[in-house]
């Protein structure tokens, strides 16, 4: 049996989605995280709420951030 794979969603990560968005980017910036997590584009800057579910279905790989940030 298998088991739901937890993703480990920390703010200032960089998500590779499976799907690019419409302006041609395929990865976007995890901005905050919560049952909505907030996610900006890296290509147009737009921002999103998307689903917490929703966006790890989407999500196809994570990039944790390269230097920690400091928690406000
Ligand atoms: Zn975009």
């Amino acid at each position: 049996m298998l088991c739901v794979e937890i993703i480990k969603l920390l703010a200032g990560s960089t998500l590779e989605m499976k799907k690019p968005h419409p302006c041609g980017a395929r990865t976007m910036r995890l901005m905050r995280v919560g049952s909505i997590c907030r996610v900006v584009c890296t290509g147009c800057g737009r921002d999103m709420n998307i689903d917490r579910i929703k966006l790890e279905k989407a999500i196809k790989s994570v990039t944790p951030p390269a230097n920690q940030i400091d928690e406000k």
